[in-house]
């Protein structure tokens, strides 16, 4: 039995998943919590722990709580190393949470530094002398700016982080990563020796993140975005510290039955993806918020609908559509109840289907969609699994005993190739 080596703590669902795949793509067997209860459930055999949280909006002091909380469940299962996950656009305000979390996640641990790597080149996320990019643009001409929770108006992280924290930050920039590790771990010890607390690092491409992975690698705590966590892997494969799992588990292709695929995200991509279904010829039913509010019974018919199509192949049930059709349900409903009619019976339907023999493998499109369908069926865990497309994996849903429910695929709205319906329908990896 081997114990996890690595820990972290991630600040939203989507993010947890973001990085879960990215340490599975570096070989580490990962396993994603729903909060901190299931950590020891789920410590055996696996390499890396990932507890979602839901403290990026929240208040500073709430955040805190329970990120300790979850790093003392790390420490219970014996993991020494741990990182602090944020959004790779340093999604935060003024107030927090980013330096009143790591702050205390480092005292707790003992930590007199916190080097922070936000980067994730590979989605156009770079620093560069402290300031973060979208691409082409500066984090506060993004877009990011009009956040609606955190809005992003200043794209200089040193003093964004300045303005959270009572204590130093400093810089590790890109001539300095330029130099190499070695130089890089001596200017790490020299601003600590300064009493610098906080360190905000450059990285524009991925040689500078494996500088970073090679670092940090040596560090007990950390912080930043998903971009390192590849690299990071690699090289804790590299120094002996876990042996890396090429192939990670298909689980999907290991389940009889067939794939219900639930749709709630009218994002461009899931739209496209919903089509290349019906063009195939695959089983199909829409779900209107309006109707459904007049009629909540036929919920009831689609749940006997799909039990049925199942046993004859994949079934797809959507609430997806364009703009014009949510724009009207909106109005008739108000935009709260609309969503949460669509969610809420998704949810039912999902809990009605999952345990039945028909029903193979479960889909879910959409990041509210995601979340309220994983609450519906008390998911404790995720195994995280192959890549189906970059950012989702086929993971295998655990319940808090321990038991699995289903191998299950989240997909938030813009995520995905054309075909990753049909790829979860018909072919199971790529
Ligand atoms: P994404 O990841 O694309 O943002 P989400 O699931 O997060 O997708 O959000 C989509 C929201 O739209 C959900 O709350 C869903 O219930 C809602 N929704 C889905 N279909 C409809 C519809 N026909 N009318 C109104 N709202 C809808």
């Amino acid at each position: 039995m081997s114990r996890p080596i690595l820990g972290v703590i991630a600040d939203d669902f989507t993010g947890a998943t973001d990085i879960a795949s990215m340490l599975a793509r570096g070989g580490m067997r990962v396993v994603q919590t729903i909060g901190p209860e299931a950590v020891p459930l789920v410590a055996r055999d696996t390499d890396a722990v990932v507890i979602a949280l839901k403290t990026r909006s929240i208040a500073a002091c709430d955040a805190v709580a329970q990120s300790l909380a979850a790093l003392d469940a790390l420490r219970r299962a014996g993991i020494p190393q741990v990182q602090f996950k944020y959004c790779s656009t340093f999604d935060s305000t003024p107030e927090g949470n980013i330096a009143p979390v790591s702050e205390a996640l480092a005292e707790a641990l003992g930590c007199p530094l916190i080097p922070h790597v936000p980067a994730l080149p590979v989605n156009g996320r770079t620093v560069y002398k402290g300031h973060l990019f979208v691409g082409d643009a500066l984090l506060h001409e993004s877009g990011m700016q009009a956040h609606p929770l955190n809005p992003m108006t200043d794209a200089n992280l040193v003093r964004w982080l300045g303005r959270q924290t009572s204590r130093p930050v400093g810089l590790a920039d890109h001539q300095l990563l330029s130099r190499g590790p070695d130089a890089l771990r001596e200017a790490l010890e020299r601003m600590r020796q300064d009493g610098i607390l906080h360190v905000i690092g450059d990285a524009i491409d991925e040689d500078a993140l494996s500088i970073w992975a090679r670092v940090l690698s040596e560090y007990p705590f950390f912080a930043g975005g998903s971009g390192l966590a590849t690299p990071l892997a690699r090289r804790l494969g590299e120094t002996g510290r876990f042996t890396p799992d090429r192939n990670p588990p298909g689980f999907a292709s290991e389940t009889a039955g067939h794939t219900l695929i639930l749709a709630g995200s009218c994002s461009t991509a899931t739209l496209a993806q919903i089509q290349a279904f019906r063009d195939k010829g695959g089983q199909i039913r829409q779900i209107e918020p309006t109707a459904l509010n007049e009629n909540p019974k036929a919920v009831q018919d689609l749940i006997g609908w799909a039990a049925d199509a199942l046993k004859s192949g994949p079934a797809l049930i959507h609430g997806s559509t364009g703009h014009e059709e949510v724009a009207a349900a909106q109005r008739a409903l108000g935009i709260s109840r609309a969503g949460q009619i669509v969610e809420a019976a998704l949810s039912k339907i999902a809990r009605a289907l999952v345990r039945l023999p028909q029903t193979g493998r479960l889909v879910v499109a959409g990041g509210e969609t995601s979340g309220a369908v994983v609450s519906a069926l008390d998911v404790a865990a995720l195994r995280i699994g192959a890549e189906i497309d970059p950012g989702v994996p086929w993971t295998l849903a655990l319940e808090a005993a321990g038991r699995q429910i289903i191998p299950l695929a989240l997909k938030s709205g813009n995520f995905g190739g054309p075909d990753f319906f049909l790829r979860t329908a018909w072919g199971m990896a790529r």
